[in-house]
């Protein structure tokens, strides 16, 4: 590994837009670290990538699970002794109903993946970050968490992709003048096993805008919310 290599963090790199950003970042030339929670799933997929001649390691990570994000906190520092990346890309949809039938055990467990994660793994991750004044982070979103065009059903999700957005505002908040940037967004309706296969967009264009904010210039923006990167309503 080059030492200068940018190390690059994305959770649920095994599928979907996630491994789209592993290999995408991998072209630009960043050591990734693909992470899953199944380890024979995030295997396969980071060979498949090597396979394709990206440099890409692999480690195990459940964003639910505060002592797996530790490990992989304690790995990063003693392998590299830094992080400039995180793509907090692991999310789930877990709810089919309106807001007077919803389970608030789905929607705990919702906030579990799709906003304590991220915040877990900014608590876990920044530090290493500020050690060497870098970091980008970057949090997938969706255009379903939008307070301006807010409408009905799958409330879990919408409620946790807001709280993720209030999450990218305070961190960045909390980090201006640290040249680490956090910015969120929203890749579009995606073909993945998410989004389905009507979806109109490809996990290439889902991807794009996520590697753009991940590989910002120092003067680049902070505190956003992007698609096709542009600023989006919030
Ligand atoms: P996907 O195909 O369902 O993949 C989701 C990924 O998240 C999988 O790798 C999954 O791992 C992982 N994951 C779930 N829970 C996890 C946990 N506790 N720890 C670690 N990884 C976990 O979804 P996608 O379409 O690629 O979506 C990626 C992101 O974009 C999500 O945050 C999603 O909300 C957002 N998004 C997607 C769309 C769309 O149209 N597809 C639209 C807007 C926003 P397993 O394989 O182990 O389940």
């Amino acid at each position: 590994m080059d030492s200068k290599q940018r190390i690059a963090v994305v959770t649920g790199g095994n599928r979907g837009i996630g491994l789209e950003i592993c290999r995408q970042l991998a072209q630009l030339g960043y050591q990734v670290v693909l992470t899953s929670r199944d380890e024979v799933q995030g295997l396969g997929a980071q060979q498949r990538l090597v396979a394709e001649g990206a440099e890409v390691g692999y480690h195990p990570l459940d964003v639910t699970d505060a002592e797996s994000v530790h490990r992989l906190a304690e790995v990063l520092q003693q392998a590299y002794g830094r992080v400039e990346v995180l793509v907090n890309n692991a999310g789930v949809m877990l709810d089919d109903r309106d807001v007077l039938e919803a389970d608030l055990d789905i929607v705990r467990a919702t906030m579990e993946t799709n906003v304590y994660g991220p915040w877990r793994l900014a608590q876990a991750l920044v530090p290493l970050m500020q050690q060497h004044g870098y970091g980008r982070i970057v949090n997938l979103s969706s255009g379903m968490g939008q307070l301006s065009g807010m409408g009905s059903h799958r409330p879990a999700y919408r409620l946790s992709k807001t709280a993720l957005n209030a999450l990218t505002r305070i961190l960045a908040a909390e980090l201006q003048g640290s040249n680490i940037l956090v910015n969120s967004m929203s890749p579009g309706w995606v073909r993945t096993d998410m989004g389905g296969p009507s979806a109109p967009r490809s996990v290439e264009e889902g991807a794009d805008t996520a590697v753009w904010l991940a590989t910002l210039p120092d003067d680049g923006p902070t505190g956003g919310f992007f698609q096709d990167r542009k600023p989006i309503p919030w």
